[in-house]
């Protein structure tokens, strides 16, 4: 907001029982700090238009859910790392995507596919409802940390699996953990082993990282665990406070 009060952010107050009652739906919510998540979701309502599409009347609640499931990424890095897109479109359930891609002979398919959310290039983050409240539950689903992952991504351009690192961190380190993770899960997938990650992840580095975001903030403990070397890139991007220098 800028005017009369100078650098001072625009936010929406958000009642506490209301901030509660949507909190209490997600699980996995309950380890972060709820007045930084609560400060963050009320910077993203302000600042962010959420549209709605397929005739959904999204209530409070529905966009409060949005609002902290999108803010837990950021909670400790800012909403600025947001500022690639303005827009959520929230659709009642899920919805078809129109899709033209090119293969590797540089021919275009188009068709259609059922989705439960999409990122597009800086543009709107597109999110399912019933996908949203699916969401967050400690069951490693988190289709709004996923997608926001990808225009955390994207803040340095390209949606590569690549987001720009912060100054402390070790650039080498971060693609040797990742492209040691991606070649052993795409191994296990040629092998016809159970992988140890969602094979949507091997779609491409930038699915990759969004998987993985989604699993460390929806399954910390089980990513701390069987993905050690993932789960400490990912606390020293998206905890930078908390993690040892
Ligand atoms: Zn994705």
């Amino acid at each position: 907001m800028k005017g009369l009060f100078g650098k001072r952010r625009a936010t929406v107050d958000i009642a506490p029982n209301v901030l509660q009652r949507v909190l209490d739906r997600f699980p996995a919510l309950a380890a972060e700090s709820s007045s930084a998540l609560a400060e963050t979701a009320s910077e993203l309502l302000a600042s962010k238009t959420f549209l709605s599409a397929d005739g959904f009347e999204p209530d409070l609640d529905d966009c409060l859910a949005v609002a902290l499931l999108a803010a837990q990424p950021i909670v400790q890095l800012g909403t600025h790392w947001y500022r690639g897109f303005q827009t959520f479109i929230l659709y009642p359930g899920e919805f078809v995507a129109d899709l033209q891609e090119m293969d590797e002979f540089g021919l275009v398919h188009e068709g259609e596919e059922v989705r439960a959310g999409e990122a597009w290039a800086h543009g709107p983050v597109v999110l399912a409802m019933d996908e949203v409240w699916a969401s967050g539950q400690g069951e490693g689903y988190n289709v709004v940390a996923h997608e926001l992952a990808h225009q955390i991504d994207q803040a340095n351009g390209d949606m590569d699996g690549f987001p720009p690192l912060h100054r402390d961190m070790d650039r080498a380190r971060w693609t040797d953990v990742f492209s040691q993770a991606w070649q052993r899960l795409n191994a296990q997938l040629d092998q016809g082993l159970e992988p140890d990650l969602d094979p949507y992840a091997a779609e491409s580095p930038a699915e990759f990282f969004a998987v993985v975001t989604e699993l460390y903030f929806d399954v910390p403990d089980w990513m701390a665990e069987v993905h050690p070397a993932l789960h400490q890139q990912l606390q020293r991007f998206y905890r930078p406070d908390i993690s040892p220098l």
